[in-house]
């Protein structure tokens, strides 16, 4: 046995923690994303409502002052009434009245009908905020839950990253870059076992030959067909079976 390659298996388990925090760490929990949905959805909500109660409002104001207006035109009308004598006139004048009245009325209408919205509107509006007061709430709770998580995510790599450095120091250079640059590229994975002549890297089967001297285990060895650096998992790791755990995190990192 290799005291170099059981480090590096160690290192590897450790990688693999630490890429699994690093995943944990960009996922937005599902109950998060869920109300911050729904706040938005709220909040269009809301802010639609108050255009349009905005717009009845505006409406409002304007009928009611051109009824004020109208208003004054019948007042003035009146006083002409008074003063005239030719009966046509009279006649002529007291039918624009009528018409000021019929046309006032149907403001008076519109006002009322609108002041009928706008009460709806504004209770609607009073439901939604208070809607969206609660659903404040639950996102400051989910976000403060996923923010504990978080931290209590980032202590964990911390501690990780400090066994981290101390094994590195117990490993050769060049073994320990050749390791490192296969990571990089092979989906955090730097060093594999091989059973029954399978690379558990990259699920290949590598030549006969090399499969036999693999298990002398005198020298480094990588897989022909991933680079990875391997290893004879019987050696290493006699406890763990043909399904072993490098094979249940490569799942959970793949995916
Ligand atoms: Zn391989």
């Amino acid at each position: 046995m290799q005291e170099e390659i059981l480090k590096l298996i160690e290192l590897q388990k450790i990688d693999l923690e630490i890429l699994k925090i690093e995943r944990d760490l960009q996922k937005i929990p599902q109950s998060l994303q869920k109300v911050q949905k729904e706040q938005e959805q709220m909040s269009k909500k809301l802010e639609l409502l108050i255009t349009n109660l905005d717009e009845k409002k505006s409406q409002k104001k304007f009928f009611e002052e051109e009824l004020q207006e109208e208003y004054q035109r019948l007042k003035r009308t009146q006083a002409r009434l008074m003063q005239i004598k030719g009966t046509r006139e009279y006649q002529l004048l007291l039918k624009e009245m009528e018409e000021i009245k019929r046309t006032n009325k149907q403001k008076e209408d519109e006002i009322l009908k609108l002041m009928e919205e706008i009460e709806n509107l504004e209770k609607e509006k009073e439901k939604l905020e208070k809607k969206l007061e609660e659903i404040n709430a639950v996102f400051k709770e989910e976000e403060q839950k996923f923010n504990e998580f978080c931290q209590k995510l980032l202590k964990q790599k911390e501690e990780l990253m400090e066994k981290r450095t101390k094994l590195t120091q117990k490993i050769s250079q060049n073994l320990l870059k050749k390791y490192e640059a296969v990571r990089q590229k092979k989906s955090g994975i730097g060093i594999a076992p091989v059973i029954n002549s399978i690379c558990e890297g990259c699920h290949m089967a590598i030549p006969p030959q090399l499969y036999n001297e693999l298990q002398r285990d005198n020298r480094y060895y990588e897989c022909p067909h991933c680079k990875r650096l391997i290893y004879y998992k019987k050696i290493y790791c006699p406890e763990e079976g043909e399904d072993g755990s490098l094979e249940a995190h490569t799942q959970s990192v793949k995916k």
